[in-house]
This record gives structure tokens, sequence and C-alpha cells, in this order.
């Protein structure tokens, strides 16, 4: 199953959250089963990233947007958790600062922007200038309606750079949010978690879904598409983003840099001595091996 082509919102498209199942689990019965899987996309995670900071040319933005409790932050810990931190960024978008707010909306995204061979998160992003900005009038309607325009723009710019981009919708009902604050109350060590806000903004259910049918249909592009996770069930949203993440990077087709130097000279002139006593051969002996070696290597070239 390729979970690019089964979550993502085709382009074009008009989103309907409520037709699609947050508790989805694909081909996955549970938890257990899925473990290899995980396993096996964490590995292929941290090959990917260490060739796409190797090679050098490209990089990659991960936009995360969700309602609270969602899981932003352990989607984050997860994917980013498998990776190299060398070559990783995490930005977090709160309420502007009074110096962000007198400037245009994309103004402090850009600084953000991952450079090459950089994978970047945005945990919330841009997206929040048509989302909460609308829910709560922050801005008059034309005003947010006239930024889709500017974000698919901003997002196309990027991608001519050398950025490749996924935005991920994490999807959750509001049953599950409700669970998810009421463990929060229960555990000490999540106290800190919770805020007035998070029950008050409950409140905008309704007009936070259309704000984002909104937002996903106008701005899901080719080059920069949205992906709906299905998540409820945290081991299934995890294993959906790595497993797009993989994907993406996966069909770069990326490529080590050649090498600078001459791999085989440089054996020959700082390795000669341990190289020899390795092989249980004298020195002539290996001298004579690394010339039928460079031999070879002129002929497959
Ligand atoms: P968590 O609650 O999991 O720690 P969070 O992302 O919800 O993470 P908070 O500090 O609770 O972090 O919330 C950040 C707030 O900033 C959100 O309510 C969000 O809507 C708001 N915000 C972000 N960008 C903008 C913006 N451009 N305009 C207005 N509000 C914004
Ligand atoms: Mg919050």
């Amino acid at each position: 199953m390729n979970y690019r082509k089964l979550f993502r919102v085709k382009p074009g498209s008009h989103v309907r959250l409520g037709k699609i199942d947050p508790s989805f689990t694909a081909e996955h019965k549970g938890k257990k089963s899925a473990l290899a899987a995980v396993e096996k996309l964490d590995g292929e995670l941290r090959a990917l990233q260490y060739l796409l900071y190797a090679e050098g040319r490209r990089s990659l933005l991960i936009c995360l947007q969700a309602l609270d409790a969602a899981g932003k932050d352990g989607t984050i810990n997860h994917v980013l958790g498998s990776m190299n931190p060398q070559g990783t960024r995490v930005h977090g978008f709160k309420v502007p600062s009074h110096e962000e707010a007198q400037h245009d909306f994309l103004w402090r995204i850009e600084q953000q922007a991952p450079k090459k061979s950089e994978i970047v998160i945005f945990n919330r992003s841009h997206y929040e200038d048509v989302l909460v900005t609308r829910v709560h009038n922050l801005v008059p309607k034309k005003t947010w309606e006239a930024r889709y325009t500017m974000i698919n723009d901003f997002e196309q710019r990027l991608v001519a750079s050398g950025t490749h981009i996924l935005k991920f919708f994490l999807h959750i009902s509001p049953e599950e949010q409700l669970r998810r604050f009421k463990q929060r109350l229960d555990d000490p060590a999540r106290h800190w978690k919770i805020s007035d806000g998070d029950y008050t903004e409950r409140g905008f259910w309704d007009d936070y879904t259309a704000a984002y049918e909104d937002a996903l249909s106008q701005t899901s592009t080719e080059h920069a598409p949205w992906f709906v996770i299905p998540a409820n069930n945290k081991w299934f949203r995890n294993l959906a983003v790595a497993r797009i993440v993989v994907e993406t990077l996966a069909a770069l087709d990326m490529q080590f840099p050649a090498p600078s130097v001459d791999i085989n000279e440089m054996r020959r002139k700082y390795h000669s001595a341990e190289l020899a006593e390795e092989k249980k051969i004298g020195k002539k002996a290996w001298q004579k091996l690394i010339a039928a070696t460079d031999k070879k290597n002129k002929g497959d070239q």
C-alpha cells in the first residue's frame, strides 16, 4: 500500500474531514503487529536522512498542523527521534510576537525555511494564518482568503530552490481529544500541558473543521501536498507519517557525492603497512594487489 497516495489530499479536490475515519489503521490490526514495520521505517529514515545530509543539494520541510492533543509533539519526537540531530531542526510557531506582527505573515516563516541538506519540522506553521485567525476573526475575511494564493506561491518558490514539502494534518475525533485531555488531568507528569484555552478551543470545533477543510483543499498542490493522517491511534499516526517521509525521500534517488580524493591513492599512501599486515601478506605482494585493483578500476570506468 502506497501511503503517499492513500492519505494525500488530491490537488483540486474538496476535503470532507467527516468522511475520513480518524481511527483507520490501513492493513495494520494493532500496535504489536505494526512494531516490525515501525522499526524498519526508523532504520530507513535514518539512512535516508544521512544521504540527504551528505548529498547537500536539497532539503525537506515538514509542516505539522492539528487541533490540541492530536499529537504534534509525539509525532515530532518519533519521526525526528530516529534521525541524526545534526541536520534536523524543529521550529514551533506561537502567537506572533510584537515584531513578527509588524510584518507580512510569511516573514517569520521564511526565516525558518530549511537550508540545503536540512530536514526541518514546523510545529504549527503559516497555516495558522488561515486557521486560528479565521476562526477568531483576527483579520477580515478578504485578508485570510487572499492568503491561500500567497501560501501556494511561497511554497512553489521554496520547491523551486530544492526544498521538498510535506504537510500533515493529524486528524482526531472530538471524543478522542476529550479522552486525552482527561488523561492529562489524571497524570501529574502532564499537568503542565493543560491550559484552559485547550478546552475553550473545543467549542470552536466545527469552525476549525471548516477552516481546515478549506485550507487543505486550497493548498494541497502537486509540489506541496497535504496528507490527512488518521491520528486516534498514536502508533498508527507515527507509522503513517514516518512511512510517507520514507516514501518521499526514497523517491528522490539521492546519491552520495563523488569523493574529492582518489580512494585507492589514500589507501596506498596512508594505510599500506596496516593493510598488508591485516592481509598477512608482505609489502611487495600488497603493492601488487593494489596495482591490480587500480587496473581493474580503470577498466570499469
Ligand atoms: P502544546 O499545547 O502541545 O504545547 P501548541 O502548539 O498548542 O503546543 P501553545 O503555546 O499551546 O502550543 O499554542 C500556540 C498558540 O499559538 C496556538 O493557540 C496557535 O493557534 C497560536 N498561533 C500560532 N500562530 C498564530 C498566528 N499566526 N496567529 C495567531 N495565533 C497563532
Ligand atoms: Mg496548546
